[in-house]
């Protein structure tokens, strides 16, 4: 299974690609992630993508297309993968393309998880992650059992330096200039598979079952 999983910030791409890399065995890559683990390493990569992080900008394509492409040809991701968070911008669905066609690999669908505008916000100010594990929670629409602490893992869970709710405001409309005109580009490719996602976690991830056909 080759997919990618599309959707506005705090549509529930990370919380529905954890169920999808269950079942479907396949390694789910998300740039949000790589941004967040290589500042978490000091390295140069992280401290350039803090600058747009931050402010709810994109990081620059140059800079985000080589660490997918490099993250493609990986071992693991012979058999499937799932991207989250890239394509964001035209030029990386287009880089994205060419790079996959020179490869031979063929994706097999675009998961669209659509969920209105008005109540995004209030996922991403309420949304808080683990810091050991990745796990994603919300403190009203999935909260964990002991407040502030993850289920799987015990650790003590915190909130993303950019899910404030000024910059989450940002984030959505950079998605409507940016990256919204992939749902085009995706549906001329006979790709596109929508999913309401404003709906339980449980029903969303029956209903990508159900698009997938598996
Ligand atoms: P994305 O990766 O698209 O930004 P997340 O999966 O991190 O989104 O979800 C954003 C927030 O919304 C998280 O706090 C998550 O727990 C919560 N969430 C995800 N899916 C749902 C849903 N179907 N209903 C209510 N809250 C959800
Ligand atoms: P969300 O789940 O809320 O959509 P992500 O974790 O996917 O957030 O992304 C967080 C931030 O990382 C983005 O606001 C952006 O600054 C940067 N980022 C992630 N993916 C990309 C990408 N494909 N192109 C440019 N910037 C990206
Ligand atoms: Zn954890």
């Amino acid at each position: 299974m080759k997919l990618l999983i599309m959707g506005r910030p705090g549509a529930g791409k990370g919380t529905q690609a954890a169920n999808i890399k269950e079942y479907y065995h396949i390694p789910h890559i998300s740039t949000g992630d790589m941004f967040r683990a290589a500042l978490k390493n000091q390295t140069k990569l992280g401290l350039v993508a803090k600058e747009y992080m931050d402010k709810g900008l994109l990081v620059p394509d140059e800079v985000t297309i080589g660490i997918v492409q490099e993250r493609l040809l990986e071992d693991d991701c012979k058999e499937g993968f799932l991207l989250d968070g890239f394509p964001r911008t035209i030029v990386q669905a287009e880089a994205l393309e060419k790079f996959l066609k020179a490869n031979g690999i063929v994706l097999d669908a675009v998961l669209d998880i659509n969920v209105p505008v008005d109540i995004l916000v209030n996922r991403m100010v309420g949304r808080r992650v683990c810091k050991g594990c990745g796990a994603t929670y919300h403190v009203e629409f999935n909260a964990p059992k002991v407040e502030g602490v993850c289920d799987v893992c015990g650790t003590k869970l915190i909130q993303r330096a950019d899910d404030t709710y000024e910059t989450a405001q940002n984030r959505l409309e950079v998605y409507d200039k940016q990256t919204a005109p992939l749902l085009e580009f995706y549906a001329e490719r006979n790709l596109l598979k929508t999913v309401d996602g404003n709906q339980s976690l449980e029903k969303v991830f029956e209903d990508i079952k159900a698009v997938l056909g598996a």
